[in-house]
């Protein structure tokens, strides 16, 4: 059950723009709660969308751009049900960071949540079982974060046991975003993340990083933006007519040997830049020690071939970090 209480009614027409009120009772405020904000337009019957950002706090395309919807949008603009969160795990996001400074939570890591656990369980647990089931299809938008940048794409996830109906639309709604790239991850579960929480319920779910290294662009606004534009108009909450773009290029990360990890701390220099086509065994970069001059660097291979879809940002690396990944072009 619950302790989170909406300050929208979401089922009032109109436009609501409130609050999740997310119990966090601490030293310095006994009954105090994280205000979590929220935007509700309701008008007749149509389709039922979910838009989030700020699921990690370091990502901020998304955070601009529904900020931005909620300012100018009203329900007249659209039909059925748009629920819109700029900043959903909102202590991280007020941080700047991936996780939230009141609990640690990954919030993208915490679904289907805990309603007793921190305030990054209780955030997963409202959305997994009282905004999913109110909608048709979820979209949650990143940017990487910090420590990466990322060729910007489109994605969607589902399982492999969904129904051809769900498989099928999720496809086509996820090209139809204006993205170039947009890639499809077909797993079981997503570990944790909004992505699993969603497939469980049966319903569509749309992701993708749209840039990264803790930044915001305009480029990276406008595919945001263009995203959000499309995304409505698919689903038929608006009547907007889009200009036609090629067929994006479909890619999907194919596992283990799609990344490439740092076996120890130093500086990693890349070889390659986001968007080359590498094959097995070319040089992904070299892990240098400024600190011991003498020493040979150590030069790391990627271990499949595919694009360079996402490298790390910082230049020093400690063991274990991510240096870059690879996604294949589907055929
Ligand atoms: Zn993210």
């Amino acid at each position: 059950m619950t302790q989170i209480t909406a300050t929208v009614d979401f089922a009032a027409p109109g436009k609501q723009v409130g609050w999740l009120r997310t119990p966090h009772s601490v030293t310095r405020s006994a009954y105090g709660v994280v205000l979590v904000p929220i935007a509700v337009f309701n008008n007749g019957d149509g389709p039922g969308i979910l838009l989030t950002a700020g699921n990690h706090g370091d990502e901020y395309e998304g955070q601009v751009v529904l900020t931005r919807l909620i300012q100018r949008l009203q329900a007249a603009d659209i039909r059925g049900r748009l629920i819109v969160i700029p900043s959903l795990n909102t202590p991280a996001a007020i941080a700047g960071t991936r996780t939230s400074p009141l609990d640690d939570g990954n919030l993208n890591r915490a679904f289907p949540g805990d309603p007793n656990g921190g305030p990054t369980w209780k955030i997963a647990d409202y959305v997994h079982n009282h905004l999913t089931p109110m909608v048709d299809v979820v979209c949650d938008f990143h940017g990487g974060g910090g420590s990466l940048a990322y060729r910007p794409h489109a994605s969607t996830h589902f399982s492999p046991d969904c129904s051809p109906r769900l498989k099928e639309r999720s496809l086509a709604a996820v090209k139809a975003l204006g993205l170039r790239h947009v890639m499809i991850f077909e797993t079981a579960s997503g570990g944790g993340a909004l992505s699993t929480s969603t497939r469980a319920h049966g319903k569509i779910y749309l992701n993708g990083e749209y840039g990264g290294m803790g930044a915001v662009t305009r480029e990276g606004v406008a595919l945001v933006d263009g995203a959000v534009q499309r995304l409505l108009a698919f689903f038929g909450a608006t009547e907007a007519r889009f200009d036609p773009l090629p067929p994006p290029q479909v890619l999907r990360v194919f596992g283990p040997r799609a990344y490439v990890y740092a076996p120890e701390a130093g500086v990693f220099v890349q070889a390659t830049r986001l968007g080359d086509t590498v094959a097995e065994g070319d040089l992904c970069g070299e892990l240098l020690f400024p600190e011991s001059p003498g020493r040979e660097p150590v030069r790391l291979y990627y271990q499949a071939a595919g694009d360079v879809v996402c490298q790390r940002h910082p230049a020093r690396a400690e063991r274990g970090d991510c240096l870059a990944h690879l996604a294949q072009a589907v055929a």
